[in-house]
């Protein structure tokens, strides 16, 4: 061998040695008891203000309205109080009810400043502070604070911004259609709309294209994530346990660069059904398993699916893990909201009467309670789960894919 051909072998070696690690086993859970998780995504992210921005956009042409999620607007005071209402009245078998894990988006665009630098910079407003001028949410950040003393809201992670902040900035320092593009949505306060901008991509991947290879670095993941987590820490005050990337869009680097900031649990979205699960990086999975979005899917039998994936789930001994994002809540672009509250409250209500041993809990409750097992009921629970762990290292598209093939993807 030469040393040319030698020197290529180098990184299928290491293309290898990574696959091989990818393979070993995993730790899985399952429970005794039902347990039902609720994951919300997208709180505290501006979308659409409300129905005038709504309709100058449509006029202006600047959406095509493809991507469902382009319709998010952000929830009002009067939302949470109402969707509060709903969970005081469901109690599990130790009389608790249950608390949503709201992931929060930790800053959006300071569209005053932003204009103001002749939209040569980017400045972001956080959480913290409030919400750009030209929303208007009175009491919003009070009613956050609300659902967490009274238990009902868990606060984690979601992101610093939801769209990549490196392709808003280049587009923003650059002349081009990019930048016209920003230009016209920031003049309207809207931060992104993905069927006209989908290059903005997500927090830790852009581009636009369903195979382009657009992810940011582990500096640059890791910067980011620590940004976000310094917010955090101001608005809730103490570090988040739980994070979802947003748009799942996380690769390698994103786990890694969870752990090494703290966080200790990862939700995944609901691709393949599988039970919770440690990688090797001890973060703890989560793979959502019920969808019960009406926001998103106005079908008749929604319900009922919902039902099924969560017997499904318990069947099996798995946390019942649903995703409903924060849209479904949101009254000040469309109506959905009541339609939402309605299905959530039948669902919970279901769940109560089938299972009289029923568990509501957030990810720090299930954290606690798999890390206070004793090692020896935590190693009987040990499974070699080797097809999901090699999954699990796949990029977003890849997992839908061998989802859809084995059947086990929605
Ligand atoms: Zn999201």
């Amino acid at each position: 061998m030469n040393s040319a051909s030698a020197h290529s072998m180098v990184p299928m070696l290491k293309k290898l040695h990574r696959y091989l690690r990818l393979l070993q086993p995993v730790v899985s859970f399952r429970f005794p008891h039902p347990v039902v998780l609720l994951h919300s995504d997208d709180w505290g992210l501006g979308g659409i203000p409300d129905q005038a921005v709504y309709a100058r956009l449509d006029q202006k042409g600047l959406s095509t309205w493809w991507y469902p999620f382009d319709k998010h607007s952000l929830e009002t005071a009067q939302d949470l109080q109402e969707l509060y209402a709903v969970l005081n009245q469901h109690h599990d078998s130790r009389g608790c009810c249950p608390s949503v894990v709201f992931n929060f988006i930790l800053a959006n665009v300071n569209f005053e400043e932003t204009a103001a630098s002749g939209f040569r910079k980017l400045v972001l407003l956080p959480l913290y502070e409030g919400f750009p001028a030209s929303w208007h949410r009175p009491g919003l950040l009070e009613a956050y604070r609300q659902g967490i003393e009274a238990n009902l809201v868990y606060p984690a992670l979601h992101g610093l911004t939801h769209f990549n902040l490196l392709a808003a900035e280049t587009a923003l320092a650059q002349k081009g259609e990019q930048r016209s593009q920003l230009i016209a949505l920031y003049e309207e306060g809207v931060p992104q709309l993905y069927s006209y901008t989908p290059w903005l991509g997500y927090e830790f991947r852009a581009g636009d294209g369903f195979l382009a290879d657009a992810w940011a670095t582990f500096q640059q993941q890791s910067q980011v994530i620590t940004r976000a987590i310094e917010l955090f820490k101001h608005t809730f005050g103490h570090e988040p346990t739980s994070a979802c990337a947003p748009g799942y869009r996380a690769n390698d680097d994103t786990f890694r660069a969870f752990a090494r900031s703290g966080v200790r649990v990862v939700q995944d979205g609901p691709s393949i059904r599988a039970a919770p699960y440690y990688d090797r990086y001890g973060l703890l999975h989560l793979p959502r398993n019920v969808v019960l979005e009406p926001a998103l899917d106005n079908t008749p039998d929604l319900l009922e699916r919902a039902l099924q994936d969560a017997e499904y789930a318990m069947a099996r001994k798995w946390p019942v893990v649903v995703t409903i994002h924060s849209m479904n809540f949101q009254s000040a672009l469309h109506s959905g909201s009541s339609r939402t509250l309605t299905m959530l409250d039948d669902f919970l209500t279901t769940l109560e009467q089938r299972h009289a041993d029923l568990c509501y809990m957030h990810d720090g409750d299930l954290l606690d309670l798999i890390e206070s097992s004793s090692p020896r009921v935590r190693g009987a629970n040990r499974e070699p789960l080797m097809p999901i762990s090699a999954y699990w290292s796949m990029q977003p598209e890849a997992q839908h894919a061998i989802g859809q093939h084995i059947r086990r993807s929605r």
